[in-house]
């Protein structure tokens, strides 16, 4: 009895020496559309709120386009900056760089930083919108080289989720119906979120050997505004240790900064692909845009 309480004791002490640790990075942000149930200040600030309560320091990947660059919508992102948030790049309009120019996708960079960089969070971070990395060798390597030039890191993800996709469901049905019962959504959002961690971090098994530091990307919505908070809880409930942003991008895997063969995906299915790994049991669930979640809610009639 006592031996397997000491082996158990160890094991626990072991397990939180090398807990497994993630980061929270969030997009498309600060979002000043109108969504039902919450107005744009009262999403940013219950988004907000959620971190705070976890005492979680996360980035902002800011789309100044959504609202940063109104004179309306500059506090919602200053509220981050001063809430002790990381706030990195993610270009004005969300345009796709496999269908703009290079010019293009670059001048929009460098004015979303004339916007951030006046901010006290300002990180030299970019997150390639899409998560397209270009289609080109003239726009990868370009890319590549305007970064160098200005000293930009580039914001991987390591843990990508579907949750743009559980929004516009939660949106859709309560559009429909302000009043309508949402927790089956919360539940598949939870779900979901569960499913991609414990996936990438067996994916980081396989490519790394161990676990690497994880870097969450989920977005500025209202699905977020409403459940980040259990989220967060979620995440602590699975004995995960949340760190920054910073400490995540400095585990040497971030280094690695492939070409990207498929784009639009985790920088850990991009390594994956590379080394022409195919995907493991459930692995079709990583890339399938949280189809799998949204079939089983209409199976419950939403
Ligand atoms: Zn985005």
């Amino acid at each position: 009895m006592m031996r397997r309480l000491l082996a158990a004791a160890a094991l626990a002490a072991a397990s939180a020496a090398q807990a497994q640790s993630i980061a929270i990075t969030m997009d498309d942000g600060p979002n000043a559309g109108s969504t039902p149930r919450m107005s744009a200040v009262e999403r940013n600030q219950a988004i907000l709120n959620a971190l705070a309560r976890h005492r979680v320091q996360a980035a902002l990947f800011v789309t100044a386009g959504f609202g940063a660059n109104t004179p309306e919508g500059f506090p919602l992102l200053k509220a981050w900056s001063d809430g002790g948030h990381a706030i990195a790049n993610h270009t004005v309009s969300h345009p796709d760089l496999e269908k703009v120019s290079l010019a293009e996708y670059q001048r929009q960079v460098l004015e979303c930083d004339r916007l951030i960089s006046t901010l006290s969070g300002y990180q030299k971070w970019l997150r390639f919108t899409y998560l397209r990395e270009g289609n080109t060798p003239e726009k990868i390597d370009g890319m590549r080289k305007f970064m160098r030039e200005h000293g930009y890191r580039n914001g991987h993800v390591s843990v990508d989720t579907s949750d743009w996709r559980l929004n516009e469901k939660l949106v859709e049905v309560l559009t429909k119906d302000p009043k309508a019962d949402v927790s089956a959504i919360r539940t598949a959002y939870l779900a979901h979120i569960r499913q991609r961690m414990l996936a990438y971090r067996e994916l980081s098994q396989t490519l790394q050997g161990r676990d690497i530091a994880q870097v969450l990307l989920v977005h500025h919505n209202l699905i977020n505004a409403m459940w980040l908070d259990d989220v967060l809880a979620e995440i602590e409930g699975m004995g995960w240790k949340i760190i920054t942003p910073a400490e995540a991008f400095a585990d040497p895997v971030y280094k690695l900064d492939p070409v990207r063969k498929v784009a639009g995906q985790s920088m850990l299915l991009s390594l994956g692909r590379i080394l022409g790994l195919g995907l493991a049991p459930g692995g079709e669930r990583l890339v399938d845009d949280g189809d799998f979640e949204i079939a089983e809610l209409a199976k419950k009639g939403l």
